[in-house]
């Protein structure tokens, strides 16, 4: 899951972005209305969290605008302000849900996985490739009956790889959807986690479940 972080009060900016991350969750942050509309132009978010003040282009501006051009992406407002004018703007222009500042981080995280689980309302919540099962209730992961403790990371390295089954992905790909880097120096550590993964799914089976791809990338599937 990737979030974008529209805030350009740094604090509150690197508050939110320290806990998500340690939740699991990938993590941008835009300063900026502007550098918002970039990010979110170039990049495939599962969220956004917008505030609604923000310099060059305001958070109700930047959402109708994101509405406009077909971003379905759901979007919680952040504001300061709490009157209900202010709410009913913030809906109106396309956002999922408000926040008003300032706010436990529980109740943030809260309203992100209520609005992930409407959205994923028709998505699967066990995967299974093989005799591989994951499931993204209870982050439980099974292979043949026997249960596999993966990291935060692993896990989420593992469901983006099950989600993408039969299909190669590649390091750019996995950079992008389950860190939040995208520069190729990083695909080292990417190598790296994908050999730990390896380790735990398939050592000790004979039925082989992750592919290297040579030159591509990696593929989960069954042979
Ligand atoms: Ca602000």
């Amino acid at each position: 899951m990737r979030i974008l972080i529209i805030e350009d009060e740094k604090k509150i900016a690197d508050f939110i972005k320290r806990g998500l991350k340690e939740e699991g969750y990938s993590v941008d942050v835009a300063h900026d209305g502007e550098e918002g509309h970039f990010l979110v132009s170039a990049n495939d978010y599962d969220l956004l969290i917008l505030d609604l003040m923000l310099p060059k282009i305001d958070g109700l501006t930047l959402c109708k605008k994101l509405r406009s051009e077909k971003i379905r992406a759901p979007i919680i407002m952040l504001t300061a302000k709490d009157t209900v004018k202010d709410k009913v703007a913030g809906l109106d222009s396309g956002a999922d849900d408000y926040l008003t500042k300032p706010f436990a981080f529980q109740e943030l995280l809260a309203r992100i996985r209520a609005i992930l689980r409407k959205k994923d309302a028709n998505a699967p919540t066990k995967l299974k490739v093989g005799d591989l099962a994951l499931d993204l209730l209870t982050h439980k992961v099974m292979r043949g009956g026997q249960e596999i403790i993966l990291t935060n990371k692993e896990f989420s390295l593992l469901e983006y790889l099950m989600l993408n089954e039969g299909n190669v992905v590649t390091r750019t790909m996995i950079a992008e959807h389950v860190w939040d880097i995208n520069f190729d120096t990083f695909t080292n550590v990417i190598d790296v986690y994908i050999n730990y993964l390896r380790n735990k799914i398939d050592q000790g089976h004979k039925k082989k479940l992750l592919h290297t791809i040579r030159g591509r990338g990696y593929l989960l599937k069954e042979e």
